[in-house]
């Protein structure tokens, strides 16, 4: 059995003269949970959208689940479940309606739990144009775990949730790592990390400057906390 969930080789973004990601490696293993860190502008939302195919690669490979993201974008899709930094949403239907219909297109998910986690409550069946920022992040959210995918790559996630819905969120993200799934979540806060990450990815200036246990989140704060 293939053990590795994510593989990156040598993964490169230029925009113009600017490298957003200078020909990174990095595999992560099926169960792993990653905390991806860094400065604003080191480069990880470039990688995530690589990582998720929304973005094409100046060079250099990514695979999801065995899968080429750029040469079988519908096979790596079929096991992934993200939220974009900025999700694009249905605002004519509800939250649930919209989780309806994500869960039919993945042919499966449990749309009452994944309401329940977002933490929608009596909003999940207003219409997503009147929702609050926070409201339009869990929805995206919910999308991104109804169908319970195997990979979940989340950028910054959990900006604007309520700290209630955050540590709900995140106690579910680590239900579903024990489960087997594989989780790397984009933050710049820290403290969640240490209660739940097997592994902290630091990039700086689109290099991986650090990668280990969650015995380097020191490390990492002292390199977070230094100037850029
Ligand atoms: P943040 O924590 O602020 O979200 P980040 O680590 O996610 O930062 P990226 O958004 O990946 O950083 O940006 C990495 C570099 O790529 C930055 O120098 C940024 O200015 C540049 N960059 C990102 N998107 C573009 C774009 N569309 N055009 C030009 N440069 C870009």
């Amino acid at each position: 059995m293939n053990t590795t969930a994510i593989a990156l080789n040598g993964l490169r973004k230029e925009y113009g003269r600017v490298v957003a990601v200078d020909g990174i490696d990095l595999d992560i293993g099926r169960g792993e949970f990653v905390g991806l860190v860094g400065h604003n502008g080191a480069g990880k939302t470039t990688t995530i959208r690589m990582l998720t195919g929304q973005l094409a690669p100046t060079s250099g490979s990514v695979m999801v689940a065995g899968a080429d993201v750029v040469q079988n974008p519908a096979a790596a899709r079929a096991v992934l479940g993200t939220v974009p930094e900025h999700p694009t949403l249905y605002e004519y239907l509800s939250a649930r309606e919209m989780l309806e219909f994500v869960a039919e297109i993945r042919g499966q998910g449990d749309v009452d739990w994944a309401l329940g986690v977002a933490g929608l409550g009596a909003d999940a069946d207003r219409l997503i144009r009147e929702y609050s920022q926070g409201m339009r992040r869990k929805t995206a959210l919910a999308a991104a775990l109804v169908a319970k995918p195997p990979v979940l790559v989340l950028d910054e996630a959990l900006n604007g949730l309520d700290p209630a819905s955050a540590d709900r969120v995140v106690g579910v993200l680590n239900e579903l790592r024990q489960d087997g799934a594989t989780v790397v979540l984009s933050t710049h806060i820290l403290d969640t990390l240490e209660k739940v990450a097997d592994r902290i990815v630091l990039m700086e200036n689109g290099t991986i400057v650090i990668d280990g246990g969650v015995d380097r989140l020191e490390a990492a704060r002292d390199r977070l906390r230094s100037a850029d």
